[in-house]
């Protein structure tokens, strides 16, 4: 096999998918080609059917507030099949002192909530005074300087709910650029929200709405992937750049040129081929496994109208959390049962990992039960174990963006995306792979326009 192209994606999960719709849409006129290692496109995109039941290995939706992803589901007619569960009308609860207490979810329900005390929520209106600190800080030691430290739970589990992370190690310019750039330019986050409010230029004005479909994820990757020229099945072992600026893609099966090359891959597969060509300055970055419990009950179950709850570490329970899957999505179940998919691991807790399926779902149940009216035992169980991890944007991101920033101005023809270099989230992924193609079909490498801010939901 040896092949020439335009466009090589080197990767044909959402990210490689949507460099490619954006390809097609942008630029009809390139030959363009998806190259993937695994048998089926989607990458960590995976949806799981046994028996009447439906759940996810990977993302169990993404929100309809970013303009990227909206464009993909109308240009594709999926906006007039997908599934929404609004967040204005569900809950997103926290496990606060062993019981499931509401997030709150605006300015008025955050004065009422007992999730800080009067004096806890007094200091949130330090910010507006703190001197922004010019270098990057963890999560937790941001939050904690501008908010006061009561407000930590409620970060932590806005982290543990997107990256399955650690607030003590994720970086804060890595994970919220968007905010960040606020704080720094108005002095303040919240004067800076107030004044992106005032200026009309949020990104939501009312809150947004949780996105699947009937068939689960795997109906995007399937519309995204139609069409489309892919070789599955193999994996990419060297990239070399050849005569006449030509990159050449090697794999066993033989070789593919192309004047252009988009790498969409995690970051760390990508670093590993990407080292050929200039060291970067770490070889890999941390990753986040958890594994989904799939629970179904009987109708004596009573589960709170909501998405799920997710823990602090502080509240030292074996679940991370929970997602109410039934109550998000019809038909993930046979009918008349509650369907729960209960998260485990994660960067805290990969040793949880190591337990057998059977322990894992006796400690899930048992940690639920505490929080939930779960009268009788699960009639249905089922561990998940997705093969991917959450890739960590942790305090040596920035120094991998920078890195990622002098390859792409010195590779005339290489664009690098993929699952953990501008955050981790779908959409995160969509928007990534519109910069990337405008950069393509411009001819030069990055403009850094991933700094919008996003608001983290579970
Ligand atoms: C458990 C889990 C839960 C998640 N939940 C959510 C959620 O609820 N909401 C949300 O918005 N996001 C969620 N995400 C994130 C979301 O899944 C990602 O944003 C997205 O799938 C990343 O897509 P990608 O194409 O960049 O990477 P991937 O999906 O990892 O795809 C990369 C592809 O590259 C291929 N590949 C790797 N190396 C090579 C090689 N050498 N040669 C050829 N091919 C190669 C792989 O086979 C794979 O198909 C979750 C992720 C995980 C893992």
């Amino acid at each position: 096999m040896e092949k020439e192209y335009d466009v090589i994606i080197v990767g044909a999960g959402l990210s490689g998918l949507c460099a490619a719709f954006f390809l097609e849409k942008y630029c009809p006129a390139l030959r363009v080609v998806l190259i993937d290692q695994a048998s089926r496109p989607g990458g960590a995109i995976r949806t799981f059917r046994e028996n009447g039941y439906q759940a996810e290995w990977g993302p169990h939706g993404f929100l309809n507030n970013v303009l990227e992803s909206r464009q993909i589901l109308e240009s594709t007619g999926l906006d007039r099949e997908m599934q929404t569960a609004p967040l204005g009308d569900f809950h997103r609860f926290i496990c606060h002192h062993g019981r499931l207490v509401p997030l709150p979810q605006s300015p008025k329900m955050l004065l009422s909530t007992p999730l800080l005390s009067p004096a806890g929520k007094l200091r949130l209106l330090a910010d507006l005074w703190k001197k922004p600190r010019i270098e990057d800080q963890t999560i937790g030691e941001w939050a904690a300087y501008r908010f006061g430290r009561g407000v930590l739970p409620m970060v932590d589990v806005a982290v543990t709910g997107t990256f399955a992370g650690d607030l003590n190690r994720l970086s804060i310019d890595s994970v919220m650029p968007g905010v960040r750039n606020l704080e720094k330019e108005a002095g303040s986050v919240l004067r800076g929200l107030k004044r992106k409010k005032n200026a009309g230029a949020g990104d939501v004005r009312t809150l947004p709405a949780m996105v699947n479909f009937p068939g689960g994820m795997e109906r995007l990757v399937e519309v995204l992937g139609q069409n489309r020229e892919m070789l599955l099945g193999r994996s990419v072992k060297e990239l070399i750049r050849g005569e006449g600026g030509l990159w050449r893609v090697v794999t066993a099966q033989g070789e593919l040129r192309a004047a252009s090359l988009i790498m969409a891959l995690p970051v760390n597969p990508a670093l590993k081929l990407l080292s050929v060509l200039d060291k970067p300055p770490v070889s890999a970055i941390p990753g986040a496994r958890i594994a989904n419990v799939v629970m179904a009950f009987d109708s004596k179950a009573q589960i709170p109208r909501g998405f799920g709850y997710l823990a602090p570490e502080s509240e030292q329970r074996f679940a991370l959390g929970a997602m109410f899957s039934t109550h998000m999505f019809s038909g993930r179940c046979p009918e008349g049962q509650i369907m729960i998919e209960v998260l485990v691991g994660g960067r805290r807790h990969p040793e949880r990992l190591e337990l057998s399926d059977d322990e894992i779902v006796a400690m899930a149940y048992a940690d639920l039960g505490q929080l939930l009216t779960l009268p009788t035992a699960p009639v249905y169980a089922k561990v998940l174990r997705p093969e991917g991890e959450i890739p960590q944007l942790e305090m040596d991101h920035p120094v991998l963006l920078r890195w990622r920033r002098q390859m792409e101005a010195k590779w005339e023809g290489l664009h690098i995306s993929g699952f953990g270099w501008d955050g981790i989230g779908m959409n995160d992924m969509a928007k990534t792979a519109a910069r990337t193609v405008e950069a393509l079909a411009a001819g030069h490498g990055r403009s850094d326009t991933n700094a919008a801010v996003r608001p983290v939901y579970f």
